[in-house]
């Protein structure tokens, strides 16, 4: 969700309510942060030498970086991504286990119907509208896309819950394109790490495609993302483990 705009100044003495957190733009910053998407020391470029350094690391610890949905096609990786809005990956497999298993297909999806949908994926939060959308998108597939999912970002997102980042996960994972998906955790690490310093999940991913280099370009988003979800978390990184430790410059740094 992007962080709200700071309110323009009236001369009076500004109110004393915190400023959306870097890490998490749903939370109020910590008092200890003294940088952010919107000061002067995250304006300032990372060095491209750093840059490199840093993608270089997550390379090395994890040359392969897969992304952690279940799914055995194009289809099924859409609707993954679209029921993994606001849940964890691991709640979301434990549902589709079983609804892939019957329907895999735009045609066997649609076939089964909302209700019995709904029922499969209950487990997961805002499954009613979920559901629904699941059924819009099957339906818009076979009749605009003869069953196909669609490989431009402009295609994807015509489609019911389909968002910019649900296209990129899909674009990235299914046709190899060089897309970064911003979500929560790569936000917060582009911003502790001042690769792409933004105050909104579009603003970081425009950054990291200028910034970051060529050949991390397919796995960017996976290194980032499992960065941000195993070892730079919101609350209390773990710094210790961090192989980037050294090159990170962030108040929520721990060591
Ligand atoms: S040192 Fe800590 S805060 Fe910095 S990137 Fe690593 S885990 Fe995150």
């Amino acid at each position: 969700m992007p962080a709200k705009q700071p309110a323009k100044s009236s001369g009076k003495p500004a109110p004393k309510r915190r400023a959306a957190s870097a890490a998490n733009p749903r939370k109020p910053a910590a008092k200890k942060v003294r940088s952010g998407p919107g000061s002067k020391r995250a304006g300032k470029p990372l060095d491209p030498k750093i840059v490199h350094e840093i993608f270089q690391r997550l390379h090395d610890a994890n040359p392969e970086p897969k992304g952690e949905l279940e799914y055995v096609n194009p289809f099924t990786l859409l609707v993954a991504v679209v029921l993994s809005a606001q849940a964890t990956d691991t709640g979301v497999n434990k549902a589709t286990r079983a609804l892939f298993k019957v329907a895999d297909t735009p045609e066997k999806m649609l076939a089964l119907g909302e209700e019995r949908v709904r029922d499969y994926i209950k487990t997961i939060g805002l499954y009613r509208n979920k559901a629904k959308n699941v059924i819009a998108l099957s339906e818009q597939l076979i009749a605009r896309f003869g069953s196909e999912i669609p490989k431009t970002r402009e295609e994807l997102e015509s489609l019911p819950g389909v968002g910019r980042k649900t296209a990129n996960v899909v674009l990235n994972i299914a046709f190899g394109q060089e897309t970064i998906a911003v979500d929560t955790h790569l936000f917060r690490l582009a911003n502790r790490l001042r690769l792409a310093p933004g105050k909104t999940p579009l603003e970081v991913e425009l950054g990291l495609e200028k910034v970051v280099p060529k050949e991390f370009r397919q796995h960017a988003h996976h290194w980032l993302i499992l960065h941000g979800r195993y070892i730079c978390k919101a609350i209390r990184p773990e710094c210790e483990k961090c192989v980037v430790a050294d090159l990170c410059t962030s108040p929520d740094k721990r060591i």
